[in-house]
């Protein structure tokens, strides 16, 4: 089978399959793009069935731009808490000021003014122009690098697995074009048991699960996560569901992140916080940034 990238465009017609086969997610039924950004953001290190729990939350809490922007970084984190990756909130809060100051309170459509978002890298500003915007835009995460990877047979740079999905976008469907080969890599060409028999590709497929996988490897197919139980960001996030409470004081901080008499470990990990703007020093301890009495 031919392996040339232009000669490899996914057919059209897998829209037929995403009309029937999307998931019904709530933030699709949302165009608005401080909706969308939240709801890209989440999913960036967050499970799908996470975020479909705690997306509506923050939008009530958040509903705008300005909503976020309006408070100490301490409110938005404290919201974020058990999201995991909680950097991710400080980023939100500073984006949300940015794009007060910047852009009058309106998420930019330009992907360069959406890449200067604090936390927005290419990925996220093409996600945001294809599913707020409705812009041409072809977004390419590890479930669809992994899908381009097997139907073109071989491992791709991650200029080709781009320029592949870039060019496959079928005009004017840019929205349900993307959210179809999302969920195409979601349900079916999953990492680990595709689903070869009732794929909409099979029959053109290059690999269709014979031989060893060329997603493996492939630039932008992620290699799944480290274990979270135990590990250092397993104490981050008790630290920072401890501060959403209040204050923690140094004394306590061992016992705070679940590492009861490991104080060195603590003191480290801590650091590494305030060195990513999520936690800071105060009076004796420590407090989410922003954070006052009676907040
Ligand atoms: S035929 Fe199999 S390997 Fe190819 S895209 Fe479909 S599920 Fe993935």
């Amino acid at each position: 089978m031919d392996t040339t990238i232009g000669q490899r465009m996914l057919p059209a017609d897998l829209l037929r399959w995403g009309s029937r086969n999307r998931r019904n997610l709530p933030w699709r039924d949302s165009r608005a793009p401080w909706a969308v950004l939240v709801a890209e953001v989440m999913l960036q290190q967050t499970r799908v069935d996470r975020v479909v729990e705690r997306w509506p939350r923050f939008l009530v809490r958040f509903p705008n731009v300005a909503s976020c922007a309006s408070v100490p970084p301490a409110e938005v984190i404290a919201e974020w808490s058990g999201l995991g990756y909680n950097r991710r909130a400080v980023y939100l809060h500073r984006a949300a000021e940015v794009v007060m100051a910047r852009h009058g309170g309106q998420i930019p459509t330009e992907r360069a003014e959406l890449e200067a978002l604090p936390g927005v890298g290419p990925y996220t500003a093409r996600a945001v122009r294809a599913f707020a915007h409705e812009v041409e835009a072809a977004v390419v995460d590890t479930n669809v690098a992994r899908i381009l990877a097997r139907w073109t047979g071989r491992r791709l740079t991650a200029r080709e697995a781009q320029d592949l999905a870039d060019q496959s976008v079928p005009s004017g469907h840019v929205w349900s074009w993307n959210q179809t080969l999302l969920d195409l890599g979601a349900l079916t060409c999953t990492a680990r048991a595709p689903d070869c028999e009732l794929c909409p590709l099979a029959d053109r497929c290059a690999w269709r699960g014979e031989g060893s996988d060329p997603a493996r490897g492939s630039a932008g197919v992620s290699g799944g996560q480290t274990p979270f139980e135990g590990s250092d960001r397993q104490g981050r996030g008790r630290l920072v569901a401890a501060l959403g409470e209040g204050p923690v004081a140094d004394g306590r901080l061992a016992e705070a992140m679940g590492w009861p008499g490991d104080t060195d470990r603590a003191r480290r990990v801590v650091g590494t916080l305030v060195a990513d703007g999520l936690v800071v020093v105060w009076a004796s301890g420590y407090a989410l940034p922003g954070w006052e009495p009676g907040t």
